[in-house]
Order: structure tokens, then sequence, then C-alpha cells
């Protein structure tokens, strides 16, 4: 069976992969999880193709009998807030997050606003197979109507934080939407809180003029510059559909994922004392250690944030974090929403009034080192075994990959899911600690390919 669903709905490259044709065909397909009667939103980023590829869903959507509400463009948080909201049985969100601009994508969302588990991606698949595509007769033909949800979206974020202390301090902040979706709500939001909000890169444009749609440091060294000439508090970026964000502080520099989840995960835990904090393995020791002195419970999971999503609904946690900068707060929604984030960073400002290069300087520090070694795919899951027999006697974590714990670092090991190699990543409190853990990692790791037999082993990335 072709597996057309990656780690965050489908994607590829418009015209080629992704076509109408392709797209209408996935709509109609849609049928073996949401019946004929049902009614899902449809919405898109900021993409230029969003639109055509919108209207050839919206087709195939309504020829197996599935009512459609349009709500245009839209960051995908808002999308999967307004699924809960208007107590609709899903949505079909044209997005292709972070990709460059010729990729589009699509990710189904389920009747509790996280995406559909991958046992419901298999169903589509084989019914993609599937030659015997029944459509409706005309008189169940699905309807089409539109929906604004920009404005419930903002006011839900709001009744999470205090307005009043946070339009006290009169802050200011420039947004970087990278000319997503984003900067139809980011902006908004802030200025609702009483923010003077400057815009970087703020009209909507599927080109992406400004910068790729990845907020990666690199791509954000112009929301620096404007946050230091502007005197701001701080800088916020987004990816292509809003779902992650990425803050610069006052001084213009970039503050990692990683950084803002441990800092938004010590306020929330000073309110739910005991809360469970989920975060895939890959995380670093910043939020085991944060979230330890703040006497939470750390969940681990494997990579993938539809995977954090649902381990939050299951076991009740407060908060999920990964370290590209999504953030998920069930108070609002159990999914990664860079809006929302941004409200929890105003609001962890306004606490305590310290800038938030203050905030920072009190995280704990680690310095990270990473490499790689080529391994061919089918020799990667005997890899993994031997691995882990290999490492038994470690203090370890074999969920995704093996970690291994030391007092003061890390070290994952991890077959890459795409190419062909395992990746090292090791952390520590110096720099010179996580060198030397990578050497631990690298040597691990040559020996388990040795066993395995038959690799070239090369140290390069
Ligand atoms: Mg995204």
């Amino acid at each position: 069976m072709t597996r057309l669903f990656g780690t965050n709905g489908i994607r590829g490259i418009v015209n080629k992969t992704i076509t109408t044709q392709f797209v209408c065909k996935i709509a109609q397909c849609l049928s073996t999880i949401f019946p004929a009667g049902s009614t899902l939103l449809i919405g898109t980023d900021g993409r230029s193709s969003g639109p055509m590829l919108k209207m050839a869903a919206i087709a195939g959507l309504n020829s197996v009998g599935i009512n459609v509400y349009d709500v245009g463009f839209a960051p995908t948080p808002a999308i999967q807030f307004a699924v809960t909201d208007l107590k609709v049985d899903g949505a079909v969100i044209i997005t292709a997050s972070h990709n460059p601009p010729e990729f589009n994508g699509i990710k189904i969302i389920a009747g509790d606003g996280v995406e559909i588990p991958r046992e419901k991606e298999e169903l589509i698949e084989e019914k993609y197979e599937d030659k015997s595509l029944e459509l409706v007769s005309w008189t169940e033909v699905g309807s089409t109507t539109t929906r604004y949800i920009i404005d419930t979206y903002i006011d839900a974020i709001l009744k999470h934080v205090d307005i009043k202390s946070i339009k006290a301090r009169r802050f200011t902040a420039v947004v970087d939407p990278g000319n997503g979706v984003g900067g139809l709500t980011t902006p908004l939001l802030l200025s609702r809180l009483g923010f003077k909000v400057i815009t970087v890169n703020g009209q909507l444009d599927g080109t992406f003029p400004g910068r790729f749609p990845e907020p990666t440091p690199e791509n954000l060294a112009q929301l620096g510059s404007v946050v230091k000439a502007y005197n701001a508090d701080f800088g916020v970026a987004h990816d292509g559909d809003a779902d992650r964000a990425i803050f610069v502080d006052e001084q213009g520099r970039v503050v990692w994922g990683d950084q803002t989840f441990a800092l938004v995960a010590r306020h929330v835990l000073a309110e739910n004392p005991g809360g469970k904090i989920v975060t895939p393995i890959a995380s670093g020791s910043i939020i085991k250690d944060v979230v330890k002195e703040a006497g939470g419970e750390i969940i681990w999971t494997k990579v993938g944030s539809v995977i954090v999503s649902r381990k939050l609904i299951e076991v009740d946690g407060v908060l999920g974090g990964e370290e590209n900068g999504g953030i998920f707060y069930p108070p609002m929604q159990p999914v990664r929403d860079g809006a929302m984030t941004t409200a929890l960073i105003a609001q962890i400002l306004a606490k305590n009034g310290s800038p938030l290069s203050h905030h920072l300087k009190s995280l704990p520090q680690y310095f990270i080192a990473k490499a790689g070694v080529p391994c061919p795919h089918d020799k990667k899951t005997k890899f993994l075994s031997v691995l882990i027999k290999r490492t038994s006697d470690l203090e370890r974590n074999t969920l995704d990959g093996v970690k291994i714990f030391y007092t003061d670092g890390s070290v994952l090991i991890r077959p890459s899911g795409t190419e062909p190699k395992i990746r090292c990543f090791a952390e520590a409190t110096t720099e010179a600690k996580a060198e030397k853990y990578l050497e631990y990692g690298m040597n691990i790791i040559n020996k388990c390919l040795r066993e395995v037999g038959g690799i070239h082993v090369d140290e390069s990335d």
C-alpha cells in the first residue's frame, strides 16, 4: 500500500505530486472516516496554491456528501480551535507548515481538534488504492458556506491570560509572521493586550518574499535588528501556518524553543503544582531540570506533535512542548498554538516585570554537540535492537532511539526518519563535556554498526 501521510499530513510539490486531481481524490476518500452528512471546516495557510487546492478539496468533499464551512486563510491552530468551538466533525487544512513556497499539503483534523491518528490515515490510504469510490446521488451532494473564525479564536486566547496586568505594562513587540497566516492573528491579539505592535513581513504572500517559512535563527536576523531598533520588549516569529512561535529577547537574540518551553513550564507548574508536562524524548535536559525543580512530572513521548497531543489528553497533562517552538496549552487546546504561546510569554513578562533576557538567565544552560553516521535504511531496525542491547546497563530511555542520561547531560542516538543516517545529539553543562558525550555516543554507534555488519563508518555529518 502507498504511504501518503508523513509526520504531519500529506506534503509535496504543487502541480507535481500535490495536484488538484490528487487533492480532490483524497477529499473523496475522507468519506471512509467522515460519512455523508458530516460537516468539515476547510481553510488554508497563505500559500499561492492554497485557494486552488482548497476548491479541489471542497469539490471532492461535496461529491461524497460532506458539508463544508470554508474559513479561508487562517492559522492551523485557529482552525483546530474552531472545530471544537463550532462542534463540527473535523477539518481539512491545506498547508505545508514550514516547508518552502513550492510545497503544499493536507492535514486532516478529527472532531476533537487534533490531527487524526495513524489508523485513520491508513483507512484513507486504503480507500485511495481501492478503485471503488462511491459518489452520492445528486440529491445528497454536500453544501458549502463560509465562516469567519479569527475573532472567536482571539477572544478564546484572551480568556487564558490576565489582560489588565499585561495592558498595564504597555509592552512593545515586533511580530514576524514570515508573510504567513500568523499575520492575521498575532498582531491583533497583541493589540488587544495593549501592545504597541510593529510587524515585519506582515502582508500575506504565498511566495514568502521576506524569509523562508521556517523560523530558524538564520532566518530571524531581521527580526532581531528591528526589535533592537524599536527598543521592543520582544520579537516573535511564526512558521507558515503559525502553530509554532520562536522569540527574540529585548537584545535581539533568538531564544530557542526549548528555553521558551522551559519558561512556560515553570509558569504553568507554579499554578498547577505537580502537573504533568509532556514532551518528545528528543527535548533537551533543560526541560527535565526545570520541571523537576518546579515539582512537576515529565512524561516523555516519541517524536511527533500528534503523539504529544494525544498523550496530553490521555494523561491530563498541563502543558506540552517541542524544542522547535511548538507549545501545547491544554486549557486552550491540546495542540501547538503560536498565538497562545505568545500570550503566555506576555503573561510571564507582565507578572514580574524583568526583561525576557533575565528570565532566560535563570534557566539551566546546556551546550550541544551533534554528528551523524551513514547507515542504510534496511539496517536501521537491526542497528536499533543492537543499540538497545548494548546500552542496557546505562540509565537510558528507549522510546524513540536510545537516550542515555548523565547527571549533567545526555546523549540521544536515533536513526533518521528520512535519511540513511544515524544521528547523535549530545548535551552537557560545559562545551567540553558535550564534546566528550558526543564521543561516547559515536563510540557506541560505531560498535553497533560493526556488529550489524558491512557498513562503512565515516564520522562526517
Ligand atoms: Mg507548522
